[in-house]
């Protein structure tokens, strides 16, 4: 090749590179061994924001986002070591805005020597940030912004791999809102929905900022605990949570209160991976609600097998209407004054064909959370005012009747109606029936407050149980036409144990009788306690101490004795 065709390649080359490098919608620029601009193409300066002259100043560095710079400095390393890169980082945009960038830094070898680098940068910024808002919505919970359940799988499976390897602890606790159906039920999705967004606030703000936070769905809600140095750490956290979940939570003008239960998972001890950490604390949240509402339980290994068990319950429960196995006794109540019998309460026991006789702390919360105790309710209902009506007719004592109420059962649209066919059906007259009920029903105030008054023009009697437990305020118990309250057996069972226990009894029974209400305390069972009731002015009492409740038949022959 002559030296003038030889000549006119080269530079046809030379005007193909420059092309390719003025013309290159990605940045392409060359970088000095110490990694200040050296030559720089026009997509740099569009990219960045900066002006040439201004990158002919500048280490490459200075835009990199303050926490990447460590990746830049490895892979320009790498590069002036003879090998190429391309990783994906986040730059700074000459006004401030993030910027992502993929960029590949090879070396700039001339002469089989490494000058410094040679760099390429794709703006890949739009793709980023859709790429963000994507698994921001795939990891985030629509209604409540925490993380969601699929975010809690990965991030915990993380953070097991790193306390396996600090040999630390990870406590999970799974939270669970008690009776929430009812507040769905009874006030609606909307406002279900608007409780839901301020526990989840409060939790939120309640919790420390290391602690993972995530709804799984519905009212289940997930704690996990990394960096545990205790158990004692995890029952110290749950507590708190019970705490700020119990706060009253204001909504629409409506006051009410939400409880949960809570079961804990500790990690390695009750399971290696997420999806087995979160099934143990699921187990022991079973339990604790077994166990009644707002509390929780730690797991251990037989919950599994209680958990199958806590199922057959639910099964069981199904059919034990239709065979049968509802039983009712009756526990007398005691005028405090005279010691005479001024009436009794129904409470339900579950003759089980394997288990015998369950008491209902055993099952009738389950009852309540699948809807069941609408059907059971209705049943004892309907059982206990025949028993009633019969033994009017026999001529036993012409005491009222005492039966609880669930407040599901209570809210049902046609509560009313039902009472009234329930008492035509049987013949009962009206005075000898008595309704419990907690304090509950006050979420919905003007439905509980029509309901209550269409009652008691029926010629019912209502009293308000489990009294001091709840946390209704006492604007709303004033403005329930009720005619008793009923001191919580927590309270009784204080009596000369040196908790304040006294003075609340001592405050409910002054509330009462300004109210013109009756007072009735239960699980009287000493006579300690009696004599502090008798002597606060209680009316009424009920308890161990004068009688168990009992069968139907054993009851009948009490009442014998009374006449
Ligand atoms: P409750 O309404 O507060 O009923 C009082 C509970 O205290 C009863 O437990 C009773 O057996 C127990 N008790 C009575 N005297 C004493 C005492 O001196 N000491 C102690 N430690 N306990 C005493 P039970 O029968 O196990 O009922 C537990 C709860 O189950 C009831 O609490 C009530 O909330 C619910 N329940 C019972 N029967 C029914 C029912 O027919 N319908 C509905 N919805 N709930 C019911
Ligand atoms: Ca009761
Ligand atoms: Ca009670």
């Amino acid at each position: 090749m002559k030296l003038s065709e030889l000549k006119k390649r080269l530079r046809e080359s030379e005007q193909q590179y420059q092309s390719l490098v003025h013309f290159n919608p990605n940045a392409i620029f060359i970088l000095t061994r110490s990694g200040s601009f050296l030559h720089v193409n026009p997509a740099t300066t569009n990219i960045t924001g900066q002006p040439e002259e201004v990158l002919l100043k500048m280490n490459f560095e200075n835009l990199v986002n303050v926490e990447e710079r460590p990746l830049a400095r490895q892979n320009f390393r790498l590069a002036l070591n003879g090998e190429a890169n391309t990783f994906e980082i986040e730059l700074m945009h000459q006004t401030g805005q993030s910027l992502f960038a993929n960029v590949t830094l090879m070396p700039n070898q001339i002469d089989g020597n490494i000058e410094g680098v040679i760099g390429i940068a794709q703006d890949i910024t739009k793709r980023k940030l859709a790429e963000l808002k994507i698994s921001k919505i795939a990891n985030e919970d629509a209604l409540t912004q925490l993380p969601n359940r699929r975010y809690v799988l990965d991030s915990l499976e993380v953070a097991i791999k790193q306390a396996k390897k600090v040999k630390q602890q990870i406590a999970v606790l799974f939270i669970d809102l008690d009776r929430f159906k009812l507040v769905n039920d009874t006030l609606g999705h909307f406002f279900g929905d608007h409780a839901l967004k301020m526990i989840a606030e409060r939790l939120k703000k309640g919790l420390s900022s290391k602690d993972v936070l995530a709804r799984m769905g519905g009212d289940e809600f997930i704690v996990y605990l990394p960096e545990l140095t205790s158990p004692l750490m995890a029952t110290d956290v749950a507590e708190r949570i019970l705490k700020i979940i119990r706060k009253p939570l204001i909504v629409d003008g409506y006051e009410f209160t939400i409880t949960a239960c809570i079961g804990i998972a500790i990690f390695p001890d009750n399971g290696s991976t997420a999806e087995s950490l979160i099934r143990s604390a699921d187990a022991a949240m079973y339990r604790a609600k077994a166990n009644g509402s707002d509390g929780f339980e730690l797991y251990n290994r037989n919950m599994n097998e209680d958990i199958s068990k806590l199922f057959n319950v639910e099964n069981d429960l199904r059919k034990a209407l239709e065979r049968n196995e509802f039983k009712l006794y009756f526990q007398p109540q005691f005028d405090t004054r005279t010691g005479k019998l001024c009436g009794e309460e129904v409470l339900v026991r579950w003759n089980h064909p394997d288990n015998g006789l369950l008491s209902p702390s055993r099952f009738i919360s389950i009852a309540e959370e699948t809807g069941l105790i609408i059907p059971i309710g209705d049943w004892i209902l309907r059982e206990a005012c025949k028993q009633k009506a019969s033994w009017i007719h026999a001529g036993y004592p012409n005491v009222p009747m005492s039966v609880n109420i669930s407040s599901r059962q209570f809210l049902q649209v046609r509560f009313v109606h039902f009472i009234e066919t329930i008492l035509e059906e049987t013949g009962l007259p009206p005075e000898y029936l008595d309704l419990e009920v907690t304090e509950s029903v006050a979420i919905d105030i003007e439905r509980t407050l029509g309901v209550l008054t269409k009652l008691t023009q029926l010629g019912i009697h209502i009293s308000l149980d489990d009294f001091g437990t709840g946390y209704s305020s006492l604007q709303y118990i004033s403005q329930l036409p009720i005619q008793e309250l009923k001191i919580d057996q927590s309270f009784v069972q204080g009596i000369g144990k040196g908790q304040n226990s006294e003075e609340i009894i001592a405050m409910i029974i002054n509330l009462a009788h300004l109210l013109k209400l009756f007072v009735i305390a239960e699980g009287v069972e000493t006579k300690e306690q009696l004599h502090y009731l008798a002597n606060q002015g209680c009316d009424r009492i009920q308890g161990f101490l004068h009688s168990e409740p009992l069968s139907i038949e054993h009851y009948e022959q009490f009442l014998k004795l009374q006449q």
